[in-house]
C-alpha cells in the first residue's frame, strides 16, 4: 500500500489551511474528514447565527475574508470553504470518519472502518465541536425538562414561553442570553465570576489570550478555551438582554438538579423548564488514544513552549485547531507551522534512510 508523506484529519478551517501549506510544499497527502460536505463545524451552526453575530472568521491563506452581514454563517462559511477546495484543488475526502491513528512499525496507519491510510505523518485538525462537554451535576438524570448543550441550540423561538437556565460562562452563554431574554424568561448561573472586558479587544489583548493558553500546552495540561482568557464582551445585540438585567442576575452554580428545578447549598431553588449547557468543548481527539500522546497532566504538549503545532512525544504528529491555535486566526497560522512541521519530519527521515543506505 501506498504511504503518502502526510495525512490531515478534519477539512475545518485549520485542516483547509494545512493542506493549503502541504501542497505548496509539493508535500503528497489526503485530507479526511467525516463530514459529508465541507465547512467544518460552521456547517453545524444554528441558523439564528449570521455573519454579523459571529466574532470575526479569518479568510483562509490566500482568500478573501468571508463577508460580515446578516446572512446565516452555517451556509456562508461551508459555501466559501467549498470553492477554496475547488479553487486549490485540495484532496479532501469524505464522508471519512477517523477511529483511530496506530503506529505500525514507524509507520502511521490512520484507519476508518475497514478502510486505512499509511502516511509518515498525520497532521490532526479535528477541532471540538464532535465533543461538547456537559459536567456532571447529582440528580441530573431526573430532570424532566428539556436538556441541550450548544451543539443542538435551534434557534431562540424553540424557548418562548419556557423558562431557561443557561449556565456557561463563557462567549455561547452570553450569546444566548443576549437572544433569549428579549423573548423568554432566563436564568444565569456560572461556575465563576464572569470576566468583562470594558477595553478594545485589541491585538495586543488577543496575543495576551493566546500566549496563557500556549503557557498550558507547554506543560502539558489539557488546553482551555482562547475564549475562556480574552474575558467577555457585549455587542450591540446583548444590549436589550444586559437592559433586562440577565447578565446582572447571574448566579453561582447551584448544588444539584431535580426534576422540575435546580437548588442551591442554601435549600433555595428556582422551577426552570430547560437547561441550556453552554460549558464548551473538549478536543475531538479521542482516536489518537493509541499514540499516547497525553502527558500525565492530560493535555498533548506542543513544542517551542506551546506555540508549535508538534507533538513532543512523537513529532510525527501535528496538531492545529488545539488550544492555543483554536481560533479562525490561530487555525490559520497552525496550518502553516504544521506543513513545516511535516516537512522537517521528512527531510530527517531521508536524511536517516540515506545515512542506512549508506552504511
Ligand atoms: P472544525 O471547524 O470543528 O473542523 C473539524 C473538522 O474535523 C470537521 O469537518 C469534522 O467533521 C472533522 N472531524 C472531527 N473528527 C473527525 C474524525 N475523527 N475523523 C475525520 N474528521 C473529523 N472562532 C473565530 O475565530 N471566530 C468566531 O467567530 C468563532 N465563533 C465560534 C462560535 C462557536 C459557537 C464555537 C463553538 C466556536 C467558534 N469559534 C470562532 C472557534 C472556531 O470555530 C474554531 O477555532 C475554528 O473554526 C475551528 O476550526 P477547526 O478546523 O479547528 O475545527
Amino acid at each position: 500500500m501506498t504511504v503518502l508523506d502526510s495525512i490531515v484529519i478534519g477539512a475545518g478551517q485549520a485542516g483547509l489551511s494545512a493542506s493549503y501549506h502541504l501542497q505548496r510544499l509539493g508535500i503528497r497527502h489526503v485530507v479526511l474528514d467525516a463530514d459529508t460536505e465541507p465547512g467544518g463545524a460552521w456547517r453545524h451552526r444554528w441558523d439564528a447565527l449570521t455573519m454579523r453575530d459571529v466574532h470575526g472568521v479569518a479568510e483562509l491563506p490566500g482568500d478573501v475574508p468571508p463577508p460580515r452581514d446578516g446572512r446565516r454563517a452555517n451556509v456562508v462559511v461551508p459555501a466559501s470553504f467549498a470553492a477554496y477546495e475547488r479553487a486549490h484543488g485540495l484532496p479532501v475526502v469524505r464522508p471519512v470518519r477517523v477511529d483511530h491513528v496506530v503506529d505500525d512499525g514507524g509507520i502511521l496507519l490512520t484507519r476508518s472502518g475497514l478502510r486505512e491510510w499509511r502516511s509518515r505523518t498525520v497532521v490532526n485538525a479535528t477541532g471540538t465541536w464532535t465533543h461538547p462537554f456537559i459536567p456532571h451535576y447529582p440528580g441530573m438524570e431526573t430532570f424532566l425538562g428539556e436538556q441541550l448543550h450548544t451543539v443542538d441550540y435551534p434557534g431562540p423561538e424553540h424557548f418562548i414561553g419556557k423558562r431557561v437556565l443557561v449556565v456557561g460562562g463563557g462567549a455561547s452563554a452570553v450569546q444566548f442570553l443576549g437572544a433569549l431574554a428579549p423573548i423568554t424568561d432566563t436564568l444565569w448561573v456560572t461556575r465563576r465570576e464572569p470576566v468583562w472586558r470594558t477595553d478594545e479587544f485589541t491585538p495586543e489583548a488577543g496575543a495576551a489570550a493566546v500566549a496563557l493558553v500556549e503557557e498550558r500546552v507547554s506543560k502539558g495540561l489539557p488546553p482551555q478555551s482562547v475564549v475562556s482568557v480574552t474575558g467577555l464582551m457585549l455587542r450591540p445585540q446583548e444590549r436589550e438582554a444586559e437592559r433586562l438585567g440577565a447578565y446582572a442576575a447571574r448566579r453561582p452554580m447551584f448544588q444539584r438538579i431535580e426534576p422540575d428545578r435546580v437548588r442551591w447549598a442554601d435549600g433555595a431553588f428556582e422551577r426552570i423548564d430547560v437547561i441550556l449547557w453552554a460549558t464548551g468543548f473538549r478536543p475531538a481527539i479521542g482516536h489518537l488514544a493509541p499514540l499516547h500522546l497525553r502527558s500525565a497532566a492530560g493535555g498533548i504538549r506542543l513544542d517551542r513552549n506551546g506555540r508549535g503545532t508538534t507533538a513532543v512525544v512523537d513529532p510525527r504528529v501535528q496538531l492545529v485547531g488545539y488550544g492555543p491555535s483554536a481560533s479562525t486566526i490561530g487555525a490559520n497560522r497552525a496550518g502553516r507551522s504544521a506543513a513545516k512541521g511535516v516537512q522537517r519530519m521528512l527531510s530527517a527521515h531521508l536524511v536517516e534512510r540515506a545515512i542506512i543506505a549508506e552504511r
